[in-house]
């Protein structure tokens, strides 16, 4: 059983598990991806929009293009206040709170909290046992031109919430690497996968396209697993869940 992730733009994602569509933080989609796995009709049982928290990067209104074939969009819960949100028809959305969870008959929701606003959310798909954790703007947000006072509540924030995230096990995650950090651009998900167990990475909101691989010291001692980084919106990638993970 693989898993079909495709890149829309900054953290957006599509990922096909099972027979299952899950969409993530879809603010910007220029090759029409999801409009055209939708269009695909029968082959899917069900799909899902995600969005994280409300900052235009991650949350915009043309997903409610999607409403007739949504199950159901699950939000953060700062998206309830703006007005975006009440174009939403009302019965099929879910705000989610920090350390919250919501399931249906496809999926098991898990919600954690976050750096900047909104949360995170670890997504179980019930058929296949696959288990997607999507951080959204979690992170260890080092801007080296701020004072040390505002770093150091930004390390404290990072560290509070990774405790959270202690033996957190996910076939698959995505993690933010952002380009605009400079220097600091992997010291979050450096912590991340240290305290985590995942199968694969997958980094994102980096608009910069700043070209980040993981270097021989990335990973901790006996972790190894498959990283990729997307650039180019539409590009897609098989996830091998079969006799070990790699990424196609
Ligand atoms: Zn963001």
């Amino acid at each position: 059983m693989d898993i079909a992730v495709t890149y829309l733009l900054n953290s957006g994602f599509l990922v096909r598990v099972g027979r299952i569509l899950l969409v993530f933080d879809d603010f910007e989609d220029q090759q029409d991806v999801v409009g055209k796995a939708l269009q695909a009709g029968d082959d899917y049982d069900a799909v899902y929009f995600f969005a994280s928290h409300a900052h235009f990067d991650h949350f915009d209104k043309h997903i409610l293009n999607y409403q007739q074939e949504a199950a159901r969009y699950i939000f953060g819960y700062d998206i309830r206040r703006t007005k975006r949100a009440r174009l939403f028809p009302q019965e099929k959305v879910t705000y989610m709170r920090p350390y919250e969870e919501w399931e249906d008959d496809c999926l098991k929701v898990e919600s954690y909290d976050s750096t900047d606003v909104g949360v995170a959310f670890r997504v179980t798909e019930k058929a296949t046992g696959k288990s997607i954790f999507h951080a959204g703007d979690f992170n260890w947000w080092d801007w080296t031109g701020e004072t040390a006072e505002n770093r150091k509540l930004a390390e404290n924030a990072f560290r509070k919430q990774l405790k959270r995230l202690v033996g957190m096990k996910a076939d698959l995650a995505f993690f933010p690497v952002d380009g605009r950090l400079g220097p600091m651009q992997d010291k979050g998900v450096r912590e991340f996968i240290r305290v985590t167990d995942i199968g694969v990475l997958i980094t994102m909101h980096d608009l910069e396209e700043s070209g980040w691989k993981p270097g021989v010291d990335f990973f901790p001692e006996g972790k190894r697993f498959p990283v990729w980084s997307p650039v180019v919106p539409g590009e897609k990638k098989l996830v091998e869940m079969t006799g070990g993970i790699t990424v196609k």
